[in-house]
């Protein structure tokens, strides 16, 4: 498979390329050149197969190509070691509960499958850096955080040979169970604290790829949710609810709905709809960050400064996969914006939720239902309920356990929710940090000095 740049302005890159590089050279965001349509038999089987090898036939048809068939499945087996079940709320809303990784949320699936990709190619050999001349062989993932990405990342990249990972963080901004997750793991990690918001974190990430001295001195490469070997294996999750849905006799009119911060999680479903994926249409749920619902709206897409919600990893103001997202039903800008922005909108509508209406949303779930929402999630639930048309069936995605955020949900509901020993057990570690400010010039000098 080959990856164009949805800013049209660099050369075509195999899949190795485009998962060390991340960006490309033009700044802009990798896309598969085809999309292949699963056979119909697949989709019809599906619903008898199990979780791994549903992956596995979707994980053939974008990375088949690149990767030997015994060592897809072995990536695949592995980074799926775990359920994420379909878990009946209300008569006619569903929960795809995608909290049952290694940090109970799920970026797991992405984070791991990608460190286990960047593993295969160290292995294979051959350049893992088509970009650098840099002296020192060891290859670092720089990743931007407002949460769980961080968490999600330094896990499934923990102990990987040849990588080192360095988490940037906004200070302050993430919970204390979220900064556990990624400050006290030691080895190969680093947890760099900046004094800023999450969009000066992803700032200081985009900077240091663009800086030709520190690539010199250096090998690069992200992990955040542009990175393909990230968002396109959260596709798995998609296919997988399609079919215990169907099993259930529940999918003739399914309605997806994903809570949405950067946009990677609901692009890669998008793009499982692509495949043919039976799924009738898609809701977009967010927080007061509503540049994605504005642009549902008035088809102008106006980033801004994100705010800081309950639901904080939903907190961007600048969703990087909207440009694939754009790319996507323009058919890589072949379509009008008007003509691309009617396509977007016959398939995906979008919500955005005050803090007050999450509260609001997971007291009532409570009560109604005795089941326990985290902030993220709630917007989803929100939205299938306020937006379902009779004879459809909504699932949302439950992105995270509710315990990450035992503060807020405590004090929410009244409760004394249990942390999953999982959890605990980060817990205990001991936070270890570095300070730096928003300057890129800072953060350069400390790299440099790695
Ligand atoms: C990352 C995250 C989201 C948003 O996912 P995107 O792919 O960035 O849209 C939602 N909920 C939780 C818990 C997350 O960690």
């Amino acid at each position: 498979m080959k990856y164009y740049s949805t800013n049209g302005n660099a050369p075509i890159a195999d899949l190795q390329k485009a998962v060390v590089k991340g960006l490309a050279e033009d700044r802009g965001l990798y896309m598969p050149e085809e999309i292949y349509t699963l056979p119909k038999a697949f989709v019809n089987d599906m619903p008898g197969m199990k979780f791994q090898d549903i992956a596995y036939n979707v994980a053939q048809n974008f990375f088949g190509d690149d990767v030997d068939g015994d060592a897809l499945q072995d990536i695949v087996y592995d980074t799926l070691s775990f359920d994420c079940p379909v878990v009946k709320v209300t008569d006619n809303i569903y929960a795809l509960e995608l909290f049952h990784g290694p940090t109970l949320a799920f970026k797991d699936v992405g984070a791991r499958f990608m460190a286990r990709l960047l593993g295969y190619f160290l292995r294979r050999g051959g350049s893992v850096c088509g970009c650098a001349t840099a002296t020192n062989s060891t290859v670092n993932v720089l990743v931007a955080t407002s949460g769980d990405t961080g968490s999600a990342v330094a896990n499934g990249f923990l102990g990987v040979e040849g990588i080192h990972v360095y988490v940037l963080y906004p200070k302050g901004k993430v919970s204390p169970i979220q900064e556990c997750q990624f400050t006290t793991l030691g080895k190969n990690i680093t947890a760099i604290e900046v004094d800023g918001v999450f969009d000066d974190c992803q700032a200081l990430v985009k900077s240091a790829f663009m800086d030709e001295e520190l690539n010199k001195h250096m090998k690069l490469t992200s992990a955040n949710s542009i990175n393909v070997a990230r968002f396109l294996p959260q596709a798995f999750y998609y296919f997988n609810a399609y079919a215990r849905m169907k099993a259930l006799g529940l999918a003739d009119e399914l309605v997806m709905c994903v809570p949405s911060g950067n946009f990677g999680n609901i692009c890669s479903a998008l793009f499982g709809h692509e495949m043919g994926l039976p799924i009738k249409r898609f809701i977009a749920a967010n927080n007061a960050n509503d540049v994605f619902y504005n642009y549902l709206q008035t088809g102008k897409y106006e980033p801004k400064a994100s705010v800081q919600t309950l639901a904080n990893a939903m907190d961007v103001g600048d969703p990087s996969n909207f440009a694939r997202i754009l790319n996507l039903y323009s058919k890589n800008n072949a379509l009008t914006p008007e003509a691309t922005h009617h396509r977007i909108t016959n398939l995906i509508s979008g919500a955005t939720y005050s803090d007050e209406q999450i509260k609001e949303t997971m007291r009532q779930c409570y009560s109604e239902t005795g089941y326990v929402l985290d902030p993220h999630g709630a917007c989803g639930y929100r939205a299938l309920q306020e937006n379902l048309k009779p004879g459809e069936v909504g699932v949302f995605c439950e992105t995270a356990h509710p315990a990450k955020f035992k503060e807020k949900v405590d004090d929410i509901l009244g409760i004394d929710i249990e942390i999953p020993a999982r959890l605990r057990a980060f817990m205990e570690g001991e936070k270890q940090s570095v300070e730096l400010s928003k300057d890129f010039a800072d953060f350069k000098a400390y790299l440099m000095n790695q």
